[in-house]
């Protein structure tokens, strides 16, 4: 493992630049899962169930038709065919939702639709496309076994079987076997609620102009919106001067979230005080370096419990450290088991350069062809430049070691668009 160590001017201390693993390692043991909610059934779509459900009922109640056609007794029709058919009575119609009151005897036909219970003494049904109707007759034109076209009681689902187990994130599917069974009301883990604060003299929010030396605030929007992908609650708590009153005044605004998370000011300049601030607010820092670019200047700690990332403020850089270090900490909170993206391995299709020492995330381009995974990059990669993250499909991961990856060589990937 490639460790850099820096020394801090101001403590007069080495301090450690640990590694991506190590980084997660310390916050994903340090994050806990939410309490539990009860929701209605729609609502529980994409959150993790925190209950097992088990069946009341079964599932289809009654012997019913698979088909349009005609509940018949199946010997009647051994010998049928076009050339001899057989000719039944229809003694009523059975739409479905309809029960039939009669019971079939030999020579008798019942006409029935898809999903109508199987009358009683019928053992077959007869689909529609190989008869004839004839007045108030029907002719069959082909046999049929026993039990062809009906559906068993409880072929789906028996009283007492276990549907979805605790821990399952919901897909529509689910919905609707709850459906099947009338559960309105599901209990799922919490989301978490994520306060965020963005840091810098140098901001102006969406709406206000941009007069000189100012820029956007762009990093509170991705990052809202990157909670809100990862199925948290964002909650904005604005924009703090690089002072320590105005950052102190505003964090404390976003203690009573599950999760705090600042941008900017968390690196070595003068103006950098987040630290300070999180050190003030009682925070117990887990570490602040990670050999990682871009990305270095990330820490994580909490405050009384709560995880506190502080964020770099570099647009590419905060999203960056958002996916490896924040997105699965909300997943892990919301009871998810799934909480790293797929990752292939893949071919670089041009030389990569960089310094050795820390781990690059490269914003790529990656295609599949004939089972093999390809990558270039997005062009430059300024960890300001937002653009390379919007063009990028995937992150081609080049260890600490290396200071070339060569056009041929393969890396890993992690892809963020797994539709590839
Ligand atoms: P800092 O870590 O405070 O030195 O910020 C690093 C870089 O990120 C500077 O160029 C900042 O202007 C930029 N930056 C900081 N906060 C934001 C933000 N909320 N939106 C966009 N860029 C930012
Ligand atoms: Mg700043």
């Amino acid at each position: 493992m490639n460790l850099g160590f820096i020394y801090n001017l101001a403590t007069g201390k080495n301090i450690v630049m640990i590694s991506v693993e190590e980084a997660l390692e310390k916050i994903l043991s340090s994050i806990h899962v939410m309490g539990e909610e009860e929701v209605s059934l729609l609502d529980s779509l994409g959150r993790v169930i925190a209950e097992d459900v088990y069946s009341h009922l079964t599932i289809p109640p009654w012997n019913n038709s698979a088909m349009d056609g005609y509940a018949i007794i199946a010997e009647d029709v051994k010998s049928a065919s076009k050339e001899n058919p057989v000719r039944f009575r229809v003694l009523e119609d059975l739409p479905a939702g309809k029960v039939s009151e009669r019971k079939i005897k030999r020579g008798e036909s019942i006409r029935i639709m898809t999903g109508a219970p199987i009358p009683e003494g019928a053992d077959a049904v007869i689909m529609n496309e190989v008869t004839e109707k004839d007045g108030e007759f029907v002719k069959i034109l082909s046999p049929v076994s026993v039990n062809e076209n009906i559906r068993p009681a409880g072929e789906d689902i028996k009283i007492g079987d276990l549907l979805l187990k605790k821990g399952k994130l919901l897909v529509p599917s689910d919905i609707g076997i709850m459906a099947s069974i009338q559960k309105s009301r599901v209990t799922v883990f919490q989301r978490p609620r994520v306060a965020i604060l963005s840091t810098g003299d140098e901001l102006v929010d969406i709406d206000e102009p941009i007069t000189k030396g100012k820029i956007v605030n762009s990093n509170s929007y991705s990052l809202e919106a990157q909670v809100t992908d990862a199925g948290g609650i964002p909650i904005s708590l604005g924009i703090a001067k690089d002072t320590r009153d105005d950052l102190s005044k505003k964090l404390n605004s976003g203690l009573g979230a599950d999760v705090l998370i600042t941008s900017a000011g968390i690196s070595v300049g003068d103006y950098d005080f987040v630290k300070d601030v999180f050190t003030d607010l009682g925070m117990t820092m887990k570490f602040w370096k990670v050999a990682m670019k871009p990305g270095k200047p990330v820490a994580f700690g909490d405050i009384k419990g709560k995880p506190v990332f502080g964020l770099p403020g570099n647009p590419t850089a905060s999203m960056l450290c958002f996916e490896l270090f924040v997105r699965p900490s909300l997943l892990k909170m919301q009871g998810r088991s799934d909480l790293f993206r797929k990752g292939v391995t893949a071919e670089s299709l041009e030389d990569i350069k960089k310094k050795p020492g820390r781990r690059h995330f490269i914003r790529t381009i990656t295609s599949c062809k004939d089972g093999q995974y390809y990558f270039k990059t997005t062009g430059a990669q300024g960890s300001g430049m937002l653009t390379s993250m919007v063009l990028a499909n995937s992150l081609a991961i080049i260890p600490e070691d290396l200071s070339i990856l060569k056009k041929g060589e393969k890396t890993r990937i992690i892809l963020l668009d797994e539709r590839i």
